[in-house]
């Protein structure tokens, strides 16, 4: 378990399992199963695409993208 600054908020928070910290958890969820169901709906979609689509920032779409879940 390690001590790091939320991607979303910037709050400290211990890092268990997810790589954003509680408060912001129940919205990267649903932002993330929303991008989820488009990209397999629409595979050929970019990551800008996706951003304008959702209103999610790219930073949050790569680090989805770093850490393989997109
Ligand atoms: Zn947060």
């Amino acid at each position: 378990m390690t001590v790091k600054n939320c991607p979303e908020c910037n709050q400290i928070f211990m890092q268990k399992q997810y790589d954003v910290c509680p408060e912001c958890y129940q919205q990267d969820l649903t932002n993330f199963q929303k991008v989820r169901a488009c990209i397999r709906e629409t595979p050929a979609i970019t990551i800008n695409g996706i951003s304008k689509k959702f209103n999610i920032s790219l930073e949050t779409l790569l680090r989805w993208r770093r850490s393989g879940r997109i």
